[in-house]
């Protein structure tokens, strides 16, 4: 039997129009997995699919009506990526109320909803995978992304708990945490070229990453190999968690 194929099992990839989600979905898909990827632009979004033989579908997971759109639109479901952009940067002394709620609703509560969506599905076939992107941030905080270390490390404690409710039945639980890797969401928070080269200089590998790298390991979570790693958080950093 071949190592690492995913045929027959559905994947749905929230955040996949891009980046690392797009990646991941990819990955999934040359193991021959069925993906169907989920974001808020369709342009977007249909030219993504079309270029991985994907399904699609037009979903805002911050809300419980995108996430039940996401979840009708799949069917059954054996992999969920949960994934979305990331909280703004800011000081910690300075999230207004609203950009808490909004961390909640898009960080936090679109994992839960996503998970509550499939999980009853992956328990009654003994088979599941449950893998959502956090950030090096959980880790060791970075100071202004507040919103970020807060949320990513509420979805890290959510997954390892419940990842002890569902291990006898197939399915596991993990988190992936991306190091700087290099998408639209790094570009955008490091503009200046100084600046990126000042990052790059203190990542023991003196390099960021790239999407592929993180989706690797998303990739391995999702196989049958991968059935007894569970409640873990992978770190894809190049050495900046050590
Ligand atoms: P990205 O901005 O390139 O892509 C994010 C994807 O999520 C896009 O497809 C976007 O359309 C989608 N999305 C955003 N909000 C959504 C919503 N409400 N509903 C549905 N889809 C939504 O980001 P990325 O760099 O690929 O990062 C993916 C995740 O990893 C983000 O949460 C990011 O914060 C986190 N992360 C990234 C890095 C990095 O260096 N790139 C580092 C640490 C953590």
């Amino acid at each position: 039997m071949a190592l690492f194929r995913l045929d027959g099992k559905r994947a749905l990839v929230t955040g996949g129009s891009r980046g690392i989600g797009l990646a991941a979905a990819a990955q999934l898909r040359e193991l021959g997995a069925e993906v169907i990827i989920a974001a808020r632009d369709e342009a977007t979004l249909r030219a993504a699919a079309q270029d991985i033989g994907a399904r699609w579908v037009v979903a805002d997971v911050s809300t419980l009506e995108g996430v039940q759109a996401a979840v009708d639109a799949a069917g059954p479901v054996d992999i969920l990526v949960s994934n979305a952009g990331g909280p703004p940067p800011s000081l910690p002394s300075q999230v207004s109320g609203e950009a808490w709620q909004r961390g909640f609703e898009t960080t936090f509560l679109s994992t839960v909803r996503l998970v509550d969506g499939v999980l009853p599905g992956m328990r009654e076939r003994r088979w599941g995978r449950i893998i959502a992107i956090t950030s090096l941030t959980v880790g060791r905080p970075s100071l202004n992304l507040p919103v970020s270390n807060a949320m990513r490390a509420a979805v890290t404690n959510h997954l390892k708990t419940l990842a002890l409710e569902v291990a006898a039945d197939g399915v596991t639980c993990n988190t992936v945490a991306p190091g700087y890797t290099a998408t639209d969401r790094l570009k955008a928070l490091h503009a200046d070229p100084a600046q990126a080269d000042a990052l790059r200089a203190r990542i023991p590998a003196h390099r960021f990453g790239e999407p592929g790298e993180v989706a690797a390991a998303i990739t391995f979570l999702a196989t049958t190999e991968a059935a007894y790693i569970t409640g873990q958080e992978v770190l894809v950093d190049g050495g900046w968690g050590i």
